[in-house]
């Protein structure tokens, strides 16, 4: 069974092909720069193999539609091209930041399906509309494959109330759906099943804490495999410091900012989303940078550092009270997997808790999923590097194959 799976963002199209016998990447890539003057279309075939080859080309892409096709065209190609044509194509799988209220599950995707994502456009407005246009293009290009949406939303749809609501006037919640729904729901999802298999156990019988350190950041409490609580809310701006997001701010800021210094709601809106976290701290948002300016005595990337570890661990210490017994804690993503400091200063202090690293086994550096805790740990600690892409196409597969 072949799946392609797509991300479709207002400017890009990430995309993969995969063969699902093997789990099997067959190309993966990237069209970049939609609507601007010049595009740039990337795909690696065979990526990670010793057959891997990368195609780059630069040349404007109008619409995601054009995006599409030359995504298509590649594909196809009949030198260098891995399919003979989209009919081989057996479903698509779909990434859709917010499903609200409405998904809990992949979701074969129907007219209905489409209105829904439209009606949640009010809570991801940055975000839904060209999900939505990655949707209407495939199921112009591929009329014939089943279409599949998996949300973002969707693993913490298990939340319970006393962890969803927020404490404002209740019309708030039931005339306008505010409300803490979480995100990267694919990615947690996707680590609490590793790390199941990890700890060889049934999902349903695990508590875990998923903690996905990435650009944007958040981390999950599992109980029994399903997600009980998580770090970002309603958008995804709440809970940890990330990149360039401020995580948990006092909601009062927002006055205090547009009283004192005259800010509107956009530029506020833009502060804490793109010029917060680690960014508005000390500058810069990648860790390698942040840990060399911390090498060379830079005051503000020790804070930055600082902070982001702090929040870290008083949200873990939190989901453990919130979950009362731990099997596992999981990193993953870009910070999660590759830094051993932000995951050493995360846990420090913890013993009392079960959380006993080994610092010889932290520092050592690889990219398949690997055990961090000492014996006497009591709660296991894992590396478990995330892979959304494939995240989306078993649940595809799984869906279509019902
Ligand atoms: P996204 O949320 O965009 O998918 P990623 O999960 O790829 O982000 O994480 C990107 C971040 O991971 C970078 O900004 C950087 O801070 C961090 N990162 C990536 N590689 C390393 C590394 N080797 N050491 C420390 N941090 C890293």
């Amino acid at each position: 069974m072949k799946l392609l799976i797509i991300n479709s963002g207002s400017s890009s199209i990430k995309y993969q092909l995969l063969a699902m016998e093997k789990e099997e990447v067959l190309a993966s890539g990237l069209v970049e720069r939609i609507g601007e003057a010049m595009g740039l279309i990337k795909c690696t075939f065979f990526p990670d193999s010793d057959r891997q080859h990368k195609v780059e080309k630069e040349e404007p892409v109008v619409s995601h539609n054009q995006g599409m096709l030359r995504v298509i065209d590649l594909l196809c190609d009949a030198k260098e091209g891995i399919i003979a044509d989209t009919k081989e194509i057996d479903a698509i799988g779909h990434r859709v930041v917010h499903g609200g209220e409405d998904f809990s599950d992949p979701t074969l995707i129907t007219d209905e399906v489409v209105a829904a994502i439209e009606k949640n456009i009010p809570l991801a407005p940055l975000h839904n509309p060209p999900n939505l246009d990655g949707i209407r293009v495939a199921r112009q290009l591929f009329p014939d494959a089943p279409q599949v949406a998996v949300f973002d939303t969707a693993f913490h749809q298990s939340m319970p109330s006393r962890a969803f609501l927020y404490a404002l006037p209740r019309e708030l919640y039931e005339k306008h759906r505010v409300r803490r729904y979480g995100f990267h729901g694919t990615s947690h999802a996707y680590v609490a099943a590793e790390c199941a298999k990890m700890l060889g156990k049934e999902l349903n019988t695990c508590n875990l804490i998923t903690v996905h350190l990435g650009n944007g950041s958040s981390m999950t409490a599992i109980e029994k495999g399903k997600s009980v609580d998580t770090s970002l809310g309603m958008t995804p701006l709440e809970g940890l410091v990330m990149g360039t997001r401020c995580g948990d701010v006092d909601p009062a800021l927002h006055l205090f900012l547009q009283q004192n210094l005259g800010l509107d709601l956009p530029a506020i809106d833009r502060m804490l989303n793109k010029e917060s976290g680690l960014k508005g701290l000390c500058g810069m948002n990648d860790l390698r940078d942040i840990h060399r300016a911390v090498e060379a005595g830079d005051e503000w990337a020790q804070h930055a550092l600082d902070v982001l570890c702090y929040r870290n661990r008083k949200y873990l210490a939190s989901f453990i009270a919130v979950l009362g017994q731990v099997d596992a804690i999981a990193f993953t993503a870009g910070i999660g997997e590759n830094d051993p400091v932000v995951r050493a200063e995360t846990l420090r202090g913890l013993e009392n808790f079960g959380i006993m690293l080994d610092e010889v086994k932290n520092q050592e550096r690889s990219c398949i999923a690997r055990c961090l805790s000492t014996e006497a740990s009591t709660i296991r600690i894992f590396v478990i590097p995330t892979n959304e892409e494939l995240s989306i196409a078993r649940q595809t597969a799984r869906l279509i194959q019902k």
